[in-house]
């Protein structure tokens, strides 16, 4: 056994990704590791995830499994557009201030053009603003459109916004990206079909995250268009994404998907972030900076109380949407959740 201090294994509520592995997948790797099977994907494993995953989006969708949501989104986007197009996203979105410019990288150049968000949101005008700034030579096309779900500050963009933004994309002959990261969080927060929230509302390609909501590793990508998918397998083994041992990438989802986890794990996590909001919300001097849609919840406090908090052994980041930002996952432990709130209660009050 490798000691480790019991302090550093309680829950902190600093990151969704701070949570262990959900049994469901846990128990599908276990499965997948009797004995051998072929490798890069030609087992069985990994054709089960992609009809699970069919079957789930109830349509012939191409399904591609990467270890990350950066190789994802990045990967996705530079199938979507040439070295010299552009792609519109929000100031917030992860591809812009937190894939460390993966996104261009593999595209040999896309531009990202950035809508400045209200709410950490695009807005059909933010896209027909820079679908049209510029229409000459000089400057990169408008190709693509990046929508996050849920957004980077906690936010869900409901159908009717998705069918508004995707009937501006349309007009301007742009193509629309999801990062779905927490997806799973905003499927359960709208308590939509997958189908609805995406194909059915105009979405392209979804980067459909699997490590946030309860995989040890993995994200999948989904065309819906499957033009779209063309040489897609070549692109994911030159950038070091196709795995030789697949079967551990897919098996989880297989685990995840048909047994339903990946909802349950969200809406358990949703449901923490709700509980953990109505407390923040009632006490004085804290509020929500942020309406509590998702997993998150972010807290506008004065710095001196966010620095008593921590002196009592908690930690969070305060560099994401502005505010301090706490995160919760298919595990979060109530208990654990319900003491943050009075000792950030009586740190409020003053309490050293
Ligand atoms: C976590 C996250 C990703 C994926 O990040 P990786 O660290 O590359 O797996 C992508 N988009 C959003 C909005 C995220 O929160």
């Amino acid at each position: 056994m490798i000691e480790i201090d019991r302090e550093e294994l309680a829950q902190q509520f600093a990151s969704d990704n701070n949570a262990g592995i959900c049994p469901e997948a846990w128990r599908a790797m276990e499965e997948a590791n009797r004995g051998h099977a072929a490798s890069y994907g030609d087992d069985p494993w990994t054709q089960r995830a992609a009809d699970a995953f069919r079957n789930l989006f109830e349509t012939g969708c191409e399904v591609y499994f990467v270890f990350n949501g950066t190789a994802a989104n990045s990967l996705a986007l530079a199938s979507l557009c040439q070295s010299y197009h552009g792609v519109i996203c929000c100031d917030q979105a992860h591809v812009e201030t937190d894939e460390c410019g993966a996104p261009e990288f593999f595209s040999n150049g896309s531009k990202l053009l950035v809508a400045p968000g209200a709410e950490g949101k695009l807005t059909p005008q933010s896209i027909h603003e820079l679908a049209t700034k510029r229409q000459d030579i000089h400057y990169p096309k408008p190709r693509a459109v990046t929508v996050t779900q849920a957004t980077e500050t906690g936010r869900v963009y409901s159908l009717e916004e998705l069918h508004d933004l995707s009937a501006m994309c349309k007009r301007h002959g742009l193509l629309l990206h999801m990062d779905g990261a927490r997806f799973a969080n905003a499927a359960a927060s709208l308590d939509c079909s997958p189908a609805a929230l995406t194909w059915k509302s105009g979405v392209d390609v979804l980067c459909f995250g699997g490590t946030k909501n309860g995989m040890a590793v993995g994200e999948a990508v989904l065309f819906f268009d499957r033009k779209l998918a063309v040489d897609f397998d070549y692109r994911c083994k030159q950038a070091g994404q196709l795995s030789s041992k697949m079967r551990f990438l897919s098996a989880p989802w297989v685990g995840m998907l048909e047994s339903g986890a990946w909802l349950r794990n969200a809406r358990h996590a949703n449901a923490c972030a709700q509980r953990f909001g109505a407390q923040i919300a009632a006490i004085p001097g804290i509020r929500l900076a942020q309406p509590v849609e998702a997993n998150a919840v972010f807290i506008s406090a004065p710095e001196p109380v966010l620095e008593r908090v921590r002196s009592r052994g908690w930690r969070f980041y305060t560099f994401i949407g502005g505010a301090a930002r706490f995160m919760f996952s298919w595990d979060t432990d109530t208990e654990r959740m319900d003491a943050f709130c009075r000792d950030l209660k009586e740190c409020a009050a003053g309490a050293q």
